[in-house]
């Protein structure tokens, strides 16, 4: 009341106090604003999560990003929080049923953004790409220096990340990695750097998109079957079919490939020098595995390039041409390819088609 004695002109002191008033409970709840699009956030860990030795909960990774309120209005959850290479392949699974019971659930929800380290993304990511049946955006986002680290840069990738999630334009695009100020298709991104800020490239293909202080805006789109419309139905997995990858170098043993087989892989991805399919000293090898049945692809171990498939006769046998997959990517779509047939000739289509 001194305050108010001292103060010259009540009316306008009470205006600024409702006014400060207002804004303080904007501060409490500053995602009141019902017009922002919902978007669902599943936390799963890796750096972008880890402040010196601490893992970080979803609430607090979201805390670290400053102007999100302006854009969306997060839903968090902890679906797990530990690092990429720590995910079992079960738990992928679970993740995919998770986020299509999430956009079942509520039609309202423009679409999710997924936290996850950057050493094992990629697979995450194409494994999403796949399995989740939405045309909502999907964006798995990771950060290469932790939050206690000088120019952590994971606020910036996680308000990236939402902002693609928010814009209608990434809509039917597939699951989106957002790093960088930059959207790759989950396809074609790959981990190029063990340590750069800049390590998530689509190579040959370049992004999809960039994002822009002033808007989210997109170049081009993947043509290539994804999300909604593949035939793989994670609903229905109890786990996924084993599938090894083998590298051929110079001198390459078939032993290995043989330990495989008779370790119950059910299908090999050998990454093969250039687009050589005939696997040179892995020839025994492959031979052995057609003969028990074991699916082989071959994906260049180059980076980039394409794998076309061979005659009929060989694909009969078994051995599929991966087209440009990497032998990393290749080995996710054959694992779901091996959920719905054993036909060598379907998973040498869905080779062409995915
Ligand atoms: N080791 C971490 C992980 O993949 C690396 C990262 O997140 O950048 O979980």
């Amino acid at each position: 009341m001194g305050m108010l004695r001292r103060f010259k002109n009540p009316p306008v002191f009470a205006l600024v106090l409702t006014a400060v008033l207002l804004g303080a409970l904007g501060g409490i709840d500053s995602w009141a604003d019902n017009d922002l699009p919902r978007i669902k956030f599943l936390a799963t860990g890796g750096t972008i999560a880890t402040r010196g030795g601490t893992r970080l909960s979803a609430e607090e990774v979201l805390e670290m990003v400053p102007g999100l309120q302006k854009y969306a209005r997060p839903e968090p959850e902890q679906f797990a929080n530990i690092a990429s290479t720590a995910m079992t392949l079960d738990q992928w699974v679970q993740l995919a049923n998770r986020i299509n019971a999430v956009f079942d659930a509520d039609a309202g929800l423009t679409g999710a953004v997924i936290t996850s380290g950057t050493d094992s993304l990629e697979e995450l990511a194409y494994f999403l790409h796949l399995t989740v049946k939405t045309t909502r955006p999907v964006i798995v986002v990771g950060s290469m220096r932790n939050a206690g680290a000088p120019g952590f840069e994971g606020s910036a990738n996680l308000l990236d990340a939402f902002r693609v999630a928010a814009s209608t334009e990434s809509r039917g695009k597939g699951v989106l990695v957002v790093l960088n100020d930059e959207i790759n298709s989950a396809r074609e991104v790959t981990k190029t750097d063990a340590l750069r800020l800049q390590t998530f490239q689509s190579r040959p293909y370049g992004i999809l998109g960039v994002v822009d202080p002033d808007r989210v805006v997109y170049y081009r789109e993947p043509v290539k079957r994804h999300t909604q419309k593949t035939e793989f139905d994670v609903a229905a997995l109890t786990g996924l079919p084993r599938v090894d990858i083998m590298m051929f170098y110079q001198g390459a043993s078939s032993d290995l490939l043989r330990a495989a087989v008779d370790a119950g892989a059910k299908g090999i991805v050998i990454a093969v020098a250039g687009a050589d399919l005939t696997g040179g000293s892995l020839a025994p090898g492959i031979a052995y595995a057609s003969r028990q049945g074991v699916m082989i692809v071959a994906a260049t171990r180059t980076g980039s390039g394409r794998i076309a498939a061979l005659s009929s006769n060989r694909v009969r046998e078994g051995l599929i041409g991966g087209e440009d997959l990497t032998p990393l990517k290749a080995r996710i779509l054959l694992m779901l390819a091996l959920t719905r047939t054993h036909s060598p000739t379907d998973i040498q289509r869905m080779f062409t088609e995915y």
